[in-house]
């Protein structure tokens, strides 16, 4: 058997290598950049240590805490710290936790009198049943109102996507919301049932799930793993040209033509748009008529359609503060800003409370977020300018009384990729190119869901796939 083809290292591509070569399936990664571990970046200096990108590892699925064991980073597992759990909103340009009881929202001053009643009311909104597709906005809108829209889910929108809720589908990106309302009739009653349910099958729902990183940060989960692969990985080699053969896939690459039994695509959907991949006579015949749902141009695969895929800038900024310089406890996992507050910052998260080692004794360390569909401009400012602005909001925020003592920033120009309105169809298109072009497969964060849990497993499910691939052949 030839090898496998991996392109991308991210996290999904080194998951997806990592198993497959413990399965004795020999894998080439190519990876266009000059580091593995794609968009996880966790950078040590001066006794802080600064996560760029994700900061935190949701173990939603045993996949996940499979994948830490097998790579061998138990030992160097970090859960967050328990007495993290705390939550900010902010409102009345302060923040205010999160109650702990579902119930705990009444006594809140997070809602006023009329966004508690329109939760009272929510159990007898009838559920829409004509199956059209809506933006969050729109189903929290008619299932609550404007005010929980603009309080909390916005606030959200920007935590989890970066993303504009009256663009972010709720069927693509909030599906549980979906599902509760199409299940019970209500998310109230969903939430009830539902955790009936779910304690019943023993499984975690998202927002309960533990919360984990490693001692130095993310990024020891792919440095480990691409360790154990190895020559394997082939870094600033960027692959954008494929041809199918009678028996596998032709890869080209800067040095040279290499074949592969399959190929695994790991990489950006933005980048996807630019691929080259010419289908053999061996391949079936992909449509290649309907408007939106052509995927095939003469002999290649037109992947045009997911550069419309948005993938809006997002600015981290984290900085170092001396514990007595900030009036706030900053205990907790972290405050979620919305919009209607008017700061220019989407949110931050209170990093060395929910790790014990990201600040050096006497200090704290907060990652905010710039930019995102919200204020897509302001995530290219300048790093002064970044740090400056964050500042101002901190100020307000949870008195910052003095300039950090650490700082870091970093870019990332397209970030998180907006499960938009119409998403369903891209799924679509990523179902028939897997399907037909045999051989060619697809995974990654902008397939089955943006969080690093659900790229972990993307990527093990990738390989099943392929097993039966590489066995039918
Ligand atoms: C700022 C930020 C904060 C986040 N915070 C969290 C968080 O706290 N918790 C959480 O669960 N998730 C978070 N996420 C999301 C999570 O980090 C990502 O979804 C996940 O890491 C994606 O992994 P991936 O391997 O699918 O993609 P990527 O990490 O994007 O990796 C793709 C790799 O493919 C390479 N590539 C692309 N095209 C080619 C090509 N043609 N040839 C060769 N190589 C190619 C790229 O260079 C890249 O290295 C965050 C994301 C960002 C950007």
């Amino acid at each position: 058997m030839k090898s496998v083809a991996i392109i991308g290292a991210g996290i999904t591509g080194l998951t997806a290598a990592f198993y497959l070569k413990r399965k004795g399936v020999p894998v080439t990664v190519y990876e266009a950049g000059n580091r593995a571990g794609g968009v996880i970046q966790s950078i040590r200096r001066d006794g802080f240590l600064a996560e760029c990108g994700p900061n935190t590892l949701l173990e939603t699925s045993p996949k996940i805490t499979q994948l830490v064991r097998d790579a061998g980073l138990a030992p160097r597992r970090l859960d967050s710290d328990p007495k993290a759990e705390a939550r900010y909103v902010v409102r009345y340009r302060r923040p205010i936790a999160l109650p702990s009881s579902p119930l705990g929202i009444f006594g809140s001053e997070l809602l006023s009198a009329k966004a508690k009643f329109a939760l009272l009311r929510e159990p007898f909104v009838p559920p829409r049943r004509d199956g059209k597709e809506e933006s969050i906005a729109e189903f929290v809108v008619r299932r609550l109102n404007q005010e929980f829209l603009d309080q909390m889910i916005d606030a959200l929108a920007a935590g989890i996507y970066a993303g504009d809720p009256y663009q972010l589908s709720v069927q693509q990106a909030f599906p549980r919301l979906a599902v509760l309302e199409a299940r019970y009739g209500s998310l109230i009653k969903g939430q009830i049932f539902g955790a009936r349910e779910r304690k019943r099958r023993r499984e975690v729902a998202r927002d309960r799930a533990p919360k984990f990183s490693f001692d130095e940060g993310l990024q020891v989960l792919p440095d480990a793993l691409a360790a154990q692969l190895g020559d394997a990985v082939k870094l600033n080699t960027s692959v954008t040209k494929f041809a199918q053969m009678e028996n596998g896939w032709r890869v080209s690459t800067f040095s040279g033509e290499v074949e592969h039994s399959a190929v695994i695509y790991c990489g950006t959907a933005y980048k996807l748009a630019e691929l080259n991949v010419k289908i053999g006579r061996a391949g079936s015949p992909l449509p290649a008529d309907g408007a939106r749902g052509v995927t095939r141009r003469n002999d290649k695969i037109d992947f045009s359609p997911f550069s419309e895929i948005r993938y809006p800038p997002v600015a981290s900024v984290v900085l170092g503060f001396r514990r007595e310089d900030v009036a706030h406890p900053c205990e907790g996992f972290g405050m979620l800003i919305p919009k209607i507050e008017g700061f220019k910052i989407l949110g931050t998260i209170f990093s060395s409370s929910l790790f014990p080692n990201r600040a050096p004794a006497g200090h704290l360390t907060l990652t905010s977020y710039v930019g995102g569909e919200r204020q897509p401009e302001l995530a290219s400012l300048t790093p002064d300018e970044l740090i400056s602005i964050t500042c101002d909001d901190l100020r307000v925020l949870v008195g910052v009384k003095a300039r950090p003592v650490f700082q870091h920033t970093a870019l990332y120009p397209k970030a998180i990729p907006q499960y938009n309105l119409g998403y369903g169809l891209y799924r679509e298109l990523m179902d028939t190119i897997e399907n037909q072009a045999a051989g060619f497969f697809l995974a990654g964060h902008y397939r089955e869901g943006i969080s690093l849990g659900d790229s972990i497993v993307s990527g093990c499910n990738v390989v099943e796939r392929v097993e039966k691939f590489l066995t039918a052949k």
